[in-house]
């Protein structure tokens, strides 16, 4: 038949807006829309700080792809995707392959470490539900062990990176080892967390007065900082930086960077740091039907400088790729992507964040209350009233 397939590669931010969008408008039989994700469940990765140091459980940030999205008009596909061969127009799972017209990669990222040695094998990272329970266990099993070996360095805490994801970790690790420590009877001055930063500030690029108080606060909660000091290598015993020095630790947490999920550079498509520069309509390059959209995509902003791979840009992403999607069907006019910048919010632990928006700062109480606004405003949008009620956080 002529009926243009559609095939959405992962089912993040970026994927479950492309999809919930076509869901939406597509009418009955305009296209076949699949949706291919490694795991039937959608989680929630701006919230995975919080499970990964287990001040949350994790059964709060993810919720089943089916109650998201309706599978009388999406095609769900629970499989993981092994290769994209954009010439064949084919994707390849670990269990089939799959033909399209159009298709939409949203993979996601994988963690950068900069060729640092031994980064990749002995540090842990923020990246799935999986990922985030093993973190937690580890920690936990430190203080375990802890009072069976005596061993200090279990008690030391390295968190490699300062931008959002290791500033709002490191907020929550220093809300949650205290905890741990009168848990199993720990003197907490035995306790160190460590956050390690090779650019000369945190949250780079961020206001200077909310990255101060950030900072401040975090240093008040008991937190290390190393600033403009660079991870040389990391091993199982610790992290060796600056000029030698090392701090031991059988904890190593890896938020340094991103880069784009492999499979797009295996696939062939030029990349930088396995992001791809996208045009602006989100196609790659040289594919009139390939979009890339999410952590894979690479878009420079007005001042010059690339967006930071946000979920927030991932949304907007998703959401213009298939509004575009419809009208290339219809043969109507498609849009230019345009991101609309909301603000930026990082959380600080409880009861603690920091905020611009509408070029307004926004720090302590009131900037966590939004913190949670945002969150919860995204539950809204992908799942109802129903979604934030199961899922959200309201104390
Ligand atoms: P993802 O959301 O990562 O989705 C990718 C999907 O693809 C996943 O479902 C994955 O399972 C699937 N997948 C991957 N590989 C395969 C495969 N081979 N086969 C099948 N499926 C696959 N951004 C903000 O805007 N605000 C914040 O406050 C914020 N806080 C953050 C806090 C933390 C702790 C972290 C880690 C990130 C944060 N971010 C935040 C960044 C944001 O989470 C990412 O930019 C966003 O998740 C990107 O969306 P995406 O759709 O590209 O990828």
């Amino acid at each position: 038949n002529s009926i243009p397939k559609i095939v959405i590669l992962g089912a993040g931010y970026a994927g479950i807006l492309t999809a919930q969008n076509l869901q939406k408008k597509l009418k009955n039989n305009e296209a076949d829309v699949t949706l291919v994700n490694r795991h039937d469940y959608h989680y929630f990765t701006t919230e995975l700080h919080m499970p990964a140091a287990g001040t949350q459980p994790d059964t709060k940030t993810y919720e089943k792809i089916s109650n998201l999205i309706d599978e009388f008009k999406i095609d769900l596909v629970k499989s993981n995707v092994t290769a994209i061969k954009p010439e064949e127009r084919q994707v390849v799972l670990e269990d089939g392959t799959l033909s399209y017209d159009y298709l939409v990669i949203a993979l996601g990222g994988d963690p950068e470490t900069f060729g640092i040695p031994g980064m990749k094998e002995h540090a842990f990272s923020i990246r799935s539900i999986n990922s985030v329970r093993a973190i937690r266990e580890h920690i936990e099993t430190q203080f375990k062990e802890f009072k069976k070996d005596g061993d200090e360095t279990r008690l030391n805490f390295v968190v490699g990176g300062a931008g959002f994801t290791g500033i709002e970790f490191v907020g929550e690790l220093a809300n949650r080892l205290p905890e741990l420590a009168k848990q199993y009877g720990v003197d907490p001055s035995k306790v160190g967390l460590f956050n390690v930063e090779a650019a000369p500030s945190a949250l780079p690029g961020f206001d200077p007065e909310l990255v101060t108080y950030a900072m401040d606060t975090l240093t008040k909660k008991g937190v290390t900082f190393r600033i403009g000091v660079p991870v040389k290598a990391c091993d199982e015993n610790g992290v060796t930086v600056g000029e030698g020095e090392r701090i031991e630790a059988k904890t190593v947490v890896w938020t340094g960077g991103i880069r784009g999920n492999h499979l797009i550079e295996d696939a062939g498509f030029e990349a930088m740091r396995g992001r791809v520069k996208v045009d602006e309509f989100l196609k790659a390059p040289g594919h009139e039907n390939v979009f890339i959209i999410g952590d894979g995509s690479l878009m420079i902003g007005p001042e010059g400088r690339p967006y930071p791979p946000t979920a927030q840009i991932a949304m907007q992403q998703g959401e213009r790729v298939a509004k575009n999607l419809i009208a290339t069907i219809r043969g109507q006019q498609t849009e230019k992507f345009a991101f609309s910048n909301k603000g930026t919010v990082a959380s600080l632990g409880k009861g603690e964040a920091v905020a611009v928006v509408a070029g307004k700062k926004i720090k302590g109480w009131p900037a966590a209350q939004l913190k949670k606004v945002v969150d919860a405003r995204y539950l809204f949008i992908i799942g109802g009233m129903g979604l934030v009620l199961k899922k959200g956080r309201f104390l």
